[in-house]
């Protein structure tokens, strides 16, 4: 599996390459001329090539494997059965649909059957698919289908709890409004005393 994993990290990889950096900066220059700037002048000059390096660091997640920070895994756990929860995991993506920010947070939770993994792995896993463009739906399930598939886990829980500009800054305008979505591997989805403590947990402040 893997295997399988790398090649499609590879594939994103080379689609990423195929515009050249040149390219992709010419377009930046077209939507400042679009909304009735001034390429040219002083300010905006170097604007395009910060605005390539600044997406190169929002969407690094296409060159990244999550499934590779979940290799190094740890037997010595001495018994250790219960839940492992890991509480708000800060999320900075960005939506498919306005390419506008997505921020909040997110708790990720397993019941390792018979390996742990190193804490920071949690996050990473989150991190390389939060850089891409998203839907909260597909982030969540994604972060708990990796998790579940590369440690089989009795069980993962994965709750993102996140703002979306493309609702708070714009359209709609509700500034205030969160969007919450869960998603149950396991034991999490079968055994609902599981899962009520869990969401006890993350709602503890
Ligand atoms: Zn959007």
């Amino acid at each position: 599996m893997k295997l399988v994993k790398d090649k499609d990290t590879e594939q994103l990889q080379k689609k990423t390459q195929q515009v050249s950096d040149e390219k992709a900066e010419e377009a930046v220059k077209t939507i400042i001329e679009w909304i009735g700037e001034n390429p040219e002048r002083e300010g905006l000059k170097s604007t395009p090539k910060r605005v390539i390096k600044a997406y190169r660091e929002y969407f690094r997640g296409y060159t990244q494997n999550p499934a590779q920070f979940l290799s190094k895994t740890f037997t010595e756990v001495e018994g250790y059965d219960d839940m492992v929860i890991e509480k708000n995991i800060s999320i900075q993506s960005h939506c498919e649909h306005h390419m506008a920010p997505i921020t909040g947070v997110a708790h990720v939770a397993y019941i390792p059957s018979n390996k742990v993994v190193g804490l920071s792995k949690l996050a990473r896993v989150v991190e390389v698919f939060s850089k891409r463009l998203q839907t909260q739906e597909r982030l969540t399930m994604q972060i708990a289908r990796t998790i579940m598939d590369v440690l089989q886990p009795r069980g993962v829980a994965v709750t993102i709890d996140a703002s979306h500009q493309c609702m708070t800054n714009r359209g709609v305008r509700k500034e205030d409004t969160t969007t919450v979505t869960n998603y149950f591997l396991g034991a999490f989805k079968d055994d609902l005393s599981f899962q009520n403590r869990y969401l006890r947990y993350i709602n503890k402040e």
